[in-house]
């Protein structure tokens, strides 16, 4: 099988933002030499993984992802020529999903017209919050009249099936009438897709540190679930369901790519901290600029194996990855994915989850209860 599903890590950002972790540097000027040559690096990628047969040719691929990062810092003529390649070399379903991550302030209205003209379908916007109070703890450069401007401008010239909007919930501070001012202020612009996620105080990042100060205070369990209730029930009333734990989507409009990671299909990640699934192995890219491009320019591809040496620990960690999507897992489907039953395997962890009232199971199929979903992190981390 081959990957039918390509992300692009591009790991360039203006500022570094109080909770993030992910990979990335700050290029506060723009002038990070690798910047300008990054889109020429990841296609050089693409077609080493094509070398190797993991992205075909005669597989039609469904969805492209631009994240990071901050993608929408690269100009839309670099992401039209780079499109432009794909299409030249590979075949594109012809309603393959082509999203890119906007940080409102970072492209104009007609940027995004250059956008929506060179491919790009699907607007994943980084709102966070609308309240200038989160936005400066969270140490964005944007004000919540830069996102107004940016969704309306995806609106207005996508339209709205092309729009998502990203939230952050739980701030430090934060109560129910503050977050529902967010969630409404988000689902007033009309998105077809919505994802809320909860803050996280990751070590090393600057959250984390003033938390660890007494500066910020986390909410409680309690407070964060009830907000997660709060979120799913505006969001049905707007006519968006809940069908991932952090996300929610007009019927058809759910992430076609997001959701081929949760059922675990094949997609190639290109970039320095990217990650790919070439099942049965998942790799990833380290985090090392020079090393990537050094690599890349040499034709040998720049990653590791990061499959877990226990097979039962893999099976788990695949499952909860799976089990994140409203719909459940068909555990008979899933046996024959990862070669292991974990009926069989976590036959005393799965009853205890279900003794809990975590989860469900019906005939074959798993699914996490209501109560499971406010805690679904934290069951992984039990179940593995
Ligand atoms: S813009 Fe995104 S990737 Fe960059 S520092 Fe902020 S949260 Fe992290």
């Amino acid at each position: 099988m081959t990957a039918a599903s390509v992300y692009l890590h591009v790991p360039f950002c203006r500022q570094r933002c109080s909770y993030c972790d992910f990979f990335r540097v700050t290029d506060a000027e723009g002038t990070h030499p690798l910047a300008a040559r990054w889109f020429d690096l990841l296609w050089q990628e693409l077609l080493l993984w094509r070398a190797e047969g993991a992205v075909s040719p005669e597989t039609p691929l469904r969805t492209i992802y631009m994240g990071g990062g901050t993608p929408s810092l690269t100009t839309p003529r670099v992401i039209g020529d780079f499109l432009n390649r794909v299409r030249g070399e590979f075949a594109v379903a012809s309603d393959c999903e082509i999203t890119l991550e906007m940080q409102p302030g970072t492209t104009t209205r007609a940027g995004v017209e250059e956008l929506a003209a060179a491919g790009i379908n699907r607007f994943s916007v980084g709102a966070q919050t609308f309240s200038q109070r989160w936005l400066d703890l969270s140490g964005r450069r944007h004000s919540a009249d830069d996102t107004r401007t940016t969704i309306t401008a995806v609106r207005e010239v996508a339209g709205d099936t092309a729009l998502s909007v990203d939230l952050i919930a739980a701030w430090p501070g934060q109560d129910l009438t503050a977050l529902r001012g967010d969630v409404e202020e988000a689902l007033s612009f009309g998105p077809a897709h919505l994802s809320v996620y909860e803050l996280t105080f990751k070590d090393g990042t600057e959250l984390a540190r003033a938390e660890g100060a007494g500066e910020v205070v986390a909410l409680s369990e309690d407070d964060r679930a009830e907000m997660f209730i709060e979120v799913a029930c505006l969001a049905a009333a707007a006519g968006l369901a809940q069908y991932e734990v952090s996300n929610f989507a007009r019927p058809g409009s759910e992430s076609r790519h997001n959701t081929a990671y949760w059922t675990l299909d094949d997609c190639v990640g290109l970039g320095a901290g990217a990650h790919s699934l070439v099942w049965p192995h998942r790799y990833s890219n380290p985090h090392d600029l020079g090393g990537y491009a050094a690599s890349v320019e040499q034709g040998r591809l720049f990653r590791v194996v990061n499959d877990a040496a226990d097979p039962e620990i893999f099976a788990a960690e695949n499952l909860f990855m799976a089990l994140r999507l409203l719909r459940g897992v068909d555990l008979d489907w899933f046996a024959g994915r990862v070669g292991s039953d974990v009926r069989q395997t976590h036959a005393i962890a799965l009853a205890r989850l279900q003794e809990a009232g975590l989860v469900e199971l019906n005939d074959s199929l798993l699914r996490l209860t209501s109560e499971g979903l406010l805690r679904a992190d934290g069951i992984a981390a039990l179940f593995v």
